[in-house]
C-alpha cells in the first residue's frame, strides 16, 4: 500500500501546527498544548506524534514507515530552536514524553520526564543550573525511576523502597533534605535495580531513551487498566493515544521554582475563585503524588507575585477562550512561568449547572449553549437524596458508583438473610463479592447493594440500575467472607448486622449510618424553594436552564401516574398531562373479591353484578385523577395484565383447598376458584390472555371501564372542571381488534356524554411488533398512538424482561452485544426502527395523528433525543423523570456547535 502512496503521511506536528479542534489526531493534551502555543502563552516548545502513528504501531507491531525520520526532523528543529542538543554532555536538551488520548484517561497511561539525561549529561545539566548538583542528580534519579517503571516494567516499589531507605539513613521524611551526594548514591541504587530487573544497563544513549519511551506510551494504550477504564467510560478501544515530546522545564531548581495544578473555578461546586495546589522545589507528579504537603495556590502570591499575577491572567484568558472551566498544570522555573497542560475540566453535576449559569451571566455563552453543557443524567443525579457529610465521616473504601443514590442499612451477606430482615422492617445492604441471578430476591429486598468485584456492567450494577436501587460495585478494598458473615476493610471488621452507608454516585463506602438530606433541586421542583429568592446558586441555575429548555423544546412531557397523589406531584414537576394511567391497581386490595366474582361468574347476571359493583369505584378513581390534571390530557389504559394476576397463586390455593377438605369444611367456593385458576394458568403469561384480548373475551369488562371514564369526565365537567380523557387500548396487533373495541366504546361514550361537551379520544398502544408494521391500517381506527416501548422491546427482542436482566444481560454488556440495556435506553436500530415505521405510516394514513411514548424510555436522555428526531408529540415517564425529560427535550431541540463534553 505505502509504496503506491506518493505523499507520506504526516505523523508529527509541531505545537505551532495544531489547534484545540484536532483532538482526534493530536489527543486532548497535544491539541490544547498547540492551542496555548498559538495563543502566545508560555508553553515549552515541542511536538506531537499523532494517534494515527499509534494506531499503525498497534496494528502492525512496529513504527510506521517515515515516523522515525519525521521525529528526527522535528527533534532537530527543536534542538535548533532551543540551542541545545538532546542529551548533549555539555549542554543537554531534556524532554518529557507524555501520553495524551482524545479523552482524558486520568492516570491510565504513561509519562516519562527528563529524557536525555545520562552519566555524562547529568554533569552538563548541573553546569546549566549554575553548578546545582543536587538538582541534576535529582532529575537523573527521577528519569531512571520513571523510565524503569513505565518503559521497562520494573516494579515501582523497589525504587520507592530505595528512596525511603536513604531518607531513613539520613533520619528524615523530607526528600528536600537529601543532598547531591545522597542523590548520586540513589542513582547508583536505582541503576542496580534497573539492571536486576531488565538484565541490561540503564540506556545511556538519549535517542534510544526517547524511542523506547515513545513506544512505551503507544503500548500503554493497551495496558490492562487502560482497557478497563475505557470499557467503563465507554471510550472506543480503537482511538489510540498521541505522544507529546516537550522541552523540560524545571520546578526542582530551588525555592524560586515549583510546580502546581489549578482549576479556574471549583470543580466541586462551580464557585468562582482560585482553586489549586502549589509545591515549591518540585517536579511534575510530586503535586498530586502527595510526597510533600502542597500549599493552596493563593500562597504563591507571597512566594512569587509576578508569576502568580501572570498565572491568574492566563487562567482568565483560558476561560474566556475556552468559554468553560479549565484545569491547568504549570511549572515555575526560577521565577519563569510555564504552562504544561490545560483542558476543559471535569466537574460534578452541581458544578455543571452552576458554571453554565455563571458563564451566561458573564456573557461568555448563551442560554442554548448553557443548556447544551448540562444533561439529564446530571439532573437526575442532583435529584437523589445525598449523604450529609460532615467532618466525622470518612469513607473506608471507594468502589464504582454503579447505581446512584444514598443508602444506609444493616449488612447482610446472603439473599435469604436480606429477605428475612427486610420483612422485619429493617433496612439492609446486601454485601457480596459479586452478585449472581440467585441474589435477585435479596437485591429486591435490600436498600442497597455493595460488591467488591465487578464494574459498571457487572450483574450487580446492571440489575440495580434496572431496579433504581443504590449500588456500589467493585469496592476492591473489601475482603468479603460470606461463610464467616463478615467483611474486612483496612483495619475494620464489619459483621452481619453492622450498619454501613453507601453512595451510589461517588462509589464511597462509610461505616455507620450517615444522615441523608433531601435534594434541594427536588425541593425546588416541589415548589418549596423559590428560585427567584434563594442564595442557592444551583437552584437558580437549574431554574434558569429548565425555563430555557421548556421554551426550546418541541416535545411535550407527560407522566405515568395511577393515583391522584402521583398526578399532583408530576404536575408540580412540570408534567403536561398523563401519558399512561394504568388501571390495574384499581382491581387490587379490597376489590379483589369483586374481581374474583367477575372471573368466577357462571352466568351473564353474576358477571354484570360484579361489573356494576366495580363501576362506581373506578369512576371515583378517575374523578380524582381528572381533577388533579384539570385541563390536561389523561390517557387511561384499559386493563392490561393477565387476569390470573388478580387471583391467589395456584399452589397456595391448592393447599388451602386440600387442608379445608381434610377438615371436612365446605370448600365449594374455593374449589371453583381453584378450577378457574387452573383454567387460566398460562405458560407464558406475557404472551397470553391480556390487554385487548381480555377485553374481547370477557364481555362487559372494557365497557365498564369506558363507562367509568366517561362518567368521571362528565362529573368533573359538571363541577366546572375540564377533563380531557384519552382511552388507550393495550396490546393491539391488528386493526380488527381495535375496531371491535372502538365500536362498543363509541356507543357508550355517546350515551354517557350527551351534551356535556366532554370529548373522549380513542387510541391504541403500539407495543406488539405487528401493530408497528401495520400502523397504516391501525391508524384508521386510532386517534392517537402511544408507543409502549417496554413491551415493544420485550417482543421485538423476544426478551422476557423479568427474567433476562438478572439472568444474562450482564454478560451481554460485558461482551458488548449492547452498550446499555435496551430496557434502559431504546435500541434505535431495531425497536426504534419499529417506532419510526409506525410513526411514518400512521401519520401517512391519518395526518395529525397524535404520537407519544409511555415506556420508561420516555425519561431516558438518549431515548428522548431519538423520540424527538422521530417527530413524536410527547414522551411520558414516571414523575421523578419528568424534569429530566423536559431538560433533554430542550437539548434535543437546540442545535449548537458545542464541543464534545466527555
Ligand atoms: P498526566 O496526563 O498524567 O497528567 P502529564 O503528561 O501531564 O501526565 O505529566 C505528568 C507530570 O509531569 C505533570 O505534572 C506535568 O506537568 C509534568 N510535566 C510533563 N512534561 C513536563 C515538562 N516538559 N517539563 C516539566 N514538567 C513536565
Ligand atoms: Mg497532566
Ligand atoms: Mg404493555
Amino acid at each position: 500500500m505505502a509504496a503506491h502512496d506518493p505523499v507520506e503521511q504526516k505523523y508529527v506536528y509541531d505545537f505551532a501546527e495544531g489547534n484545540k479542534d484536532l483532538k482526534d489526531l493530536l489527543g486532548g493534551k497535544g491539541a490544547n498544548l498547540a492551542e496555548m502555543t498559538n495563543l502566545g502563552l508560555p508553553v515549552p516548545p515541542g511536538f506531537t506524534i499523532t494517534t494515527e502513528a499509534c494506531k499503525a504501531y498497534l496494528t502492525t507491531g512496529r513504527e510506521p514507515d517515515g515516523l522515525a525520520a519525521q521525529i528526527e526532523a522535528h527533534l532537530e528543529s527543536l534542538e535548533r530552536e532551543m540551542g541545545r542538543r538532546l542529551g548533549d554532555p555539555d549542554d543537554p536538551l531534556l524532554v518529557s514524553v507524555r501520553s495524551g488520548a482524545k479523552f482524558s484517561m486520568p492516570g491510565m497511561m504513561e509519562t516519562v520526564l527528563n529524557v536525555g539525561l545520562n552519566d555524562r549529561s547529568v554533569v552538563g545539566l548541573s553546569n546549566q543550573a549554575g553548578g546545582n548538583d543536587r538538582f541534576a542528580w535529582d532529575s537523573y534519579r527521577r528519569l531512571i525511576q520513571m523510565f524503569g517503571k513505565t518503559v521497562c516494567e520494573v516494579p515501582g516499589e523497589e525504587f520507592e523502597h530505595a528512596l525511603d531507605e536513604i531518607k531513613r539513613a539520613k533520619g528524615t521524611h523530607n526528600d528536600l533534605d537529601l543532598d547531591a551526594d545522597d542523590l548520586r548514591g540513589l542513582v547508583d541504587a536505582y541503576k542496580q535495580i534497573f539492571a536486576k530487573h531488565t538484565g541490561r544497563e540503564f540506556p545511556q544513549e538519549p535517542r534510544e531513551q526517547l524511542d523506547l519511551a515513545i513506544r512505551a506510551v503507544f503500548d500503554s494504550w493497551n495496558a490492562e487498566r487502560a482497557i478497563l477504564y475505557r470499557r467503563q467510560e465507554r471510550i472506543p478501544a480503537d482511538l489510540g493515544t498521541a505522544v507529546n515530546v516537550v522541552t523540560m522545564v524545571f520546578g526542582n531548581l530551588g525555592p524560586d521554582s515549583g510546580t502546581g495544578v489549578a482549576f479556574t473555578r471549583d470543580p466541586g461546586s462551580g464557585a468562582q475563585g482560585i482553586y489549586g495546589d502549589y509545591l515549591a522545589n518540585a517536579q511534575g507528579e510530586d503535586v498530586v503524588a502527595g510526597i510533600r504537603n502542597t500549599v493552596p495556590l493563593q500562597e504563591l502570591e507571597q512566594l512569587d507575585k509576578t508569576s502568580y499575577d501572570q498565572l491568574l491572567g492566563i487562567m482568565a484568558r483560558l476561560e474566556e477562550h475556552y468559554k468553560d472551566l479549565c484545569d491547568i498544570e504549570f511549572t515555575i522555573e526560577r521565577g519563569k512561568l510555564w504552562m504544561l497542560q490545560t483542558r476543559v475540566g471535569k466537574r460534578t453535576a452541581a458544578a455543571a449547572f452552576v458554571i453554565a449559569g455563571q458563564l451566561v451571566d458573564e456573557g461568555l455563552i448563551d442560554l442554548d449553549e448553557a443548556l447544551h453543557r448540562v444533561n439529564g443524567a446530571q439532573l437526575a443525579q442532583l435529584m437523589f437524596p445525598r449523604f450529609q457529610l460532615d467532618h466525622e465521616f470518612e469513607p473506608v473504601a471507594k468502589g464504582i458508583g454503579a447505581s446512584p443514590g444514598a443508602a444506609s442499612g444493616k449488612v447482610v451477606f446472603t439473599s435469604a438473610r436480606a429477605v428475612e430482615l427486610a420483612a422485619e422492617g429493617e433496612s439492609v445492604i446486601l454485601v457480596r463479592r459479586e452478585t449472581n441471578p440467585d441474589d435477585l430476591n435479596g437485591m429486591i429486598a435490600a436498600k442497597g447493594i455493595l460488591t467488591s468485584r465487578g464494574g459498571k456492567t457487572s450483574h450487580a450494577a446492571v440489575v440495580a440500575r434496572g431496579m433504581g436501587k443504590t449500588c456500589v460495585s467493585g469496592a476492591d478494598e473489601l475482603e468479603v467472607n460470606v461463610p464467616a458473615k463478615k467483611f474486612t476493610v483496612g483495619d475494620h471488621v464489619v459483621n452481619e448486622g453492622d450498619v454501613v452507608s453507601i453512595d451510589g454516585t461517588t462509589g464511597k463506602v462509610y461505616l455507620g449510618e450517615v444522615p441523608v438530606m433531601p435534594s434541594e433541586v427536588v425541593q425546588y421542583f416541589e415548589g418549596e424553594l423559590d428560585p427567584e429568592n434563594t442564595d442557592d446558586a444551583l437552584v437558580r441555575s437549574v431554574h434558569r436552564i429548565m425555563t430555557h429548555a421548556d421554551a426550546a423544546r418541541r416535545l411535550r412531557v407527560r407522566t405515568n401516574a395511577d393515583t391522584g397523589a402521583d398526578a399532583a406531584r408530576a404536575r408540580r414537576f412540570g408534567a403536561e398531562g398523563i401519558g399512561l394511567c394504568r388501571t390495574e391497581h384499581m382491581f387490587l386490595g379490597d376489590r379483589r373479591e369483586l374481581v374474583e366474582r367477575l372471573i368466577l361468574a357462571s352466568g351473564e347476571r353474576e358477571r354484570e353484578d360484579a361489573l356494576s359493583a366495580l363501576l362506581p369505584l373506578q369512576r371515583a378513581d378517575f374523578i380524582e385523577i381528572f381533577r388533579e390534571m384539570d385541563g390536561l390530557p389523561v390517557t387511561v389504559r384499559l386493563i392490561d395484565p393477565p387476569l390470573h394476576e388478580f387471583l391467589p397463586p395456584l399452589e397456595q390455593l391448592a393447599v388451602n383447598v386440600a387442608v379445608a377438605q381434610e377438615r371436612g369444611e365446605d370448600v365449594a367456593k374455593e374449589e371453583a376458584l381453584l378450577a378457574a385458576v387452573r383454567r387460566m394458568h398460562e405458560e407464558n403469561p406475557m404472551l397470553g390472555l391480556r390487554g385487548v384480548r381480555l377485553g374481547l373475551v370477557i364481555p362487559g369488562l372494557f365497557a365498564m371501564q369506558v363507562r367509568a371514564i366517561a362518567e368521571a369526565a362528565v362529573a368533573v365537567v359538571r363541577d366546572g372542571g375540564t377533563a380531557c380523557p384519552e382511552i388507550m387500548v393495550p396490546l393491539v396487533g391488528a386493526v380488527q381488534e381495535l375496531e371491535t373495541v372502538r365500536a362498543e366504546a363509541e356507543r357508550i361514550i355517546a350515551e354517557v356524554v350527551g351534551d356535556s361537551g366532554v370529548e373522549v379520544l380513542i387510541g391504541t398502544m403500539i407495543e406488539v411488533p405487528r401493530a408497528a408494521l401495520t400502523a397504516g391500517q391501525i391508524a384508521e381506527a386510532a386517534e392517537f398512538f402511544s408507543f409502549g416501548t417496554n413491551d415493544l422491546t420485550q417482543m421485538g427482542w423476544g426478551f422476557s424482561r423479568d427474567d433476562v436482566e438478572g439472568a444474562f444481560f450482564w454478560r451481554y454488556l460485558e461482551l458488548g452485544i449492547f452498550g446499555i440495556s435496551p430496557f434502559e435506553s431504546i435500541d434505535t436500530d431495531g425497536v426504534g426502527r419499529l417506532v419510526r415505521i409506525a410513526a411514518e405510516e400512521g401519520r401517512a394514513a391519518r395526518p395529525g395523528l397524535k404520537l407519544g411514548v409511555c415506556g420508561e424510555h420516555g425519561g431516558d436522555p438518549d431515548s428522548v433525543h431519538f423520540f424527538h428526531s422521530v417527530g413524536l408529540d410527547y414522551v411520558s415517564c414516571s414523575p421523578f423523570r419528568v424534569p429530566v425529560a423536559r431538560l433533554e427535550a430542550g437539548r434535543a431541540a437546540i442545535t449548537t456547535t458545542g464541543s464534545d463534553s466527555r
